[in-house]
């Protein structure tokens, strides 16, 4: 006997919850309030410099296995 786990949630109007805090907000949108728009912000921000800080920390590495394996002695 296997049970189906019901998919279809019909009850629940269409909706979608606010990335920040997750409370519910309009299909529109992504964000309940100006406030949560700049922590979203300012967690975006903070992403973009940690990624870019690891692609230069990576590129470090190659370079310096690069250059620890072909750098004719
Ligand atoms: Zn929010």
């Amino acid at each position: 006997m296997s049970q189906q786990k019901g998919e279809k949630r019909a009850r629940i109007p269409d909706h979608r919850h606010c990335i920040v805090c997750g409370r519910p907000v309009p299909p529109k949108e992504e964000i309940c309030s100006d406030e949560c728009r700049n922590v979203y912000e300012g967690r975006l921000r903070r992403e973009r410099r940690t990624r870019i800080f690891l692609l230069i920390l990576y590129a470090a590495l190659l370079a310096s296995l690069f250059f620890f394996f072909f750098i004719p002695r």
